[in-house]
């Protein structure tokens, strides 16, 4: 069996160095020493690289949240993914759904990034060094089954121009709108997952060919906790998750990892 990945996105938490070092201390200590899964950690920016140092034994990876496409520069406020890995970081999220959503939505304060947009970021983190997490993801379920389509558009533009070699690099994660964060109607269940990801695939192989494909990883986020986990991993086939608020609570996240790993 592979090994499975497990990303805590810990989001704009929390609000001091000294509550992410002892948040990152506990989620250090929680996790047995050798780790079959491959947990990635990701803070705010601001926190990665005295994160970095904190890190002992190596026992998890660390990722941004987001990177510019630009390498430097006049981009005030921006942070390139080279910065980001010379600071320690392995993993981006790229095209979370809080970013793609524009300012005025509930869903709150995103950038309103385009697929477009999104592309240029997952390009120049290939090429800085950084794996990509590109977070894909519908609103809503229609029945004649346009969210598909949806899927399909957000993988084939955001992907384009990556080279057939790097593709099995990349790590999907098909979070679903309507199943993320405190205002989710509903968690998915596995087997939406599970059909989800034979249609990603299918996209993948589409576009890139059955054998590039074959290695890339296809993970699911919304609402993971330690009570579907186990679910998702053995109806869904899951290659892993994307973890947002359990991520934030030691014992939870730790939970969840303890049933990947076994
Ligand atoms: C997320 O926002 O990426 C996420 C998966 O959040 P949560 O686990 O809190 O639903």
């Amino acid at each position: 069996m592979s090994k499975k990945i497990i990303i805590g996105n810990w989001k704009m938490n929390p609000l001091s160095p000294k509550q992410a070092e002892n948040l990152f201390r506990s989620i250090l200590k929680a996790i047995p020493y050798k780790l079959k899964a491959n947990v990635i950690i990701c803070p705010p920016a601001i926190y990665l690289g005295f994160l970095k140092t904190k890190n002992y034994k190596l026992k998890v990876n660390l990722g941004a949240q987001d990177a510019f496409y630009e390498e430097s520069g006049a981009y005030t406020g921006e942070i390139s993914a080279e910065m980001l890995y010379y600071i320690g970081a392995r993993y981006v999220i790229l095209g979370h759904s809080e970013r793609r959503s524009p300012p005025s939505a509930p869903s709150g304060g995103g950038e309103g990034e385009s697929n477009l947009i999104i592309n240029k970021k997952v390009r120049a983190s290939l090429s800085a060094g950084l794996v990509p997490i590109l977070c894909v993801g519908e609103k809503e379920r229609d029945e004649s089954h346009q969210y598909l389509n949806f899927i399909k558009k957000q993988i084939e533009e955001c992907l384009k121009g990556v080279i057939k070699s790097s593709v099995s690099k990349i790590i999907i994660a098909y979070e679903p709108i309507w199943a993320i964060g405190k205002n989710a109607q509903r968690a998915a269940v596995p087997k939406e997952f599970l059909e989800m990801s034979i249609f990603i695939k299918k996209v993948l192989s589409d576009k890139f060919g059955a054998k590039a494909v074959e290695k890339t990883k296809i993970i699911y986020g919304g609402s993971v906790n330690p009570k579907n986990t186990a679910d998702f991993l053995m109806e869904g086939e899951t290659d892993g998750f994307l973890v947002g608020r359990d991520s934030l609570d030691p014992k939870k996240f730790r939970e969840i990892i303890k049933i990947c790993e076994a």
